[in-house]
């Protein structure tokens, strides 16, 4: 569904002198499947034609922290969307520490993620204010990567579904319009931890976000929406992902901090 997509997320790491050495690499990495011109027989629409079309050129997004977007932006290749890791629930005015989605289209971000299991869990942010800021960021034409996730003890109790079914409800009760959404299920026991979660284990829960969205959204947004799979993601796995049906793209982590590493995940593209 849609082009492939991925995102880096590049956390609470960096200095000025990192952030430069990254820019460059990303600047001389080939950010795309050579295979840009393959050629559908017009009469077949066969599922696996389309997604090869669709996914020639996938859309590359990384996150700075917010301090460094601007040396990224000014420094950047153009072929890659900047995005913020968060944002300020509603407009900007005496919120102390704070960025508001007015001042990320100020310098140009396009794009911020929301819901991070590490804003869920260590900073302590609910799913109804995490829908608020999706609503208000979409509102200022900030598109939204939307993440859900479930703990280890929810896997183990059979909650998974339960849980992102919930944290879905809470992006759907806020948002109208889906166009800008991409949805990022990233397992919480598989972020930062080296355990991937499987290609069938991923493939299963995007499958369910899918149906979810498809009875409680739309068909439409069902279909057209990219679900892509955060945690533990690197250059050794991420083919055998991307292979899978309702895997869309890869939000990064620690492998979107090496630029071959990256173009690796990003060009891993099917
Ligand atoms: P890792 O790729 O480091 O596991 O992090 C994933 C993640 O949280 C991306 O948002």
């Amino acid at each position: 569904s849609g082009k492939f997509f991925v995102g880096g997320n590049w956390k609470c790491n960096g200095t000025k002198d990192s952030v430069s050495k990254l820019v460059s690499e990303l600047n001389a990495a080939t950010l795309e499947s050579d295979v840009v011109t393959f050629v559908a027989p017009s009469t077949t629409g066969s599922l696996q034609t389309r997604r090869w079309l669709d996914h020639s050129l996938p859309d590359v997004v990384v996150a700075p922290p917010f301090i460094y977007i601007d040396q990224v932006k000014n420094s950047l290749t153009d072929r890659i969307e900047l995005s913020a890791q968060n944002v300020w629930v509603g407009k900007g005015g005496a919120y102390t520490g704070e960025i508001s989605a007015e001042q990320l289209v100020d310098i140009g971000c396009k794009w911020v993620i929301l819901g991070h299991s590490e804003r869920r869990n260590i900073i302590g942010e609910d799913d109804d204010f995490i829908g608020k800021k999706a609503a208000y960021a979409l509102s200022q034409n900030v598109k939204v990567i939307a993440c859900i996730g479930e703990l280890l003890e929810e896997r183990e109790a059979g909650k998974t579904f339960d849980v992102c079914f919930r944290q879905m409800k809470a992006y759907a009760d806020n948002i109208t319009n889906w166009t800008d959404v991409v949805i990022a299920y990233e397992p919480v026991w598989a972020i930062g931890t080296g355990k991937v979660a499987s290609p069938e284990q991923a493939q299963e829960v995007h499958a369910a976000i899918r149906d979810w969205l498809k009875t409680n959204v739309s068909p439409d947004v069902a279909s057209s929406i990219r679900i892509i799979y955060g945690g533990s993601v690197n250059a050794g796995n991420c083919a055998d992902l991307a292979k899978k049906e309702d895997i869309d793209g890869f939000l990064v982590g620690g492998a979107s901090l090496k630029g071959p590493d990256f173009a690796t995940i990003v060009n891993s593209v099917t």
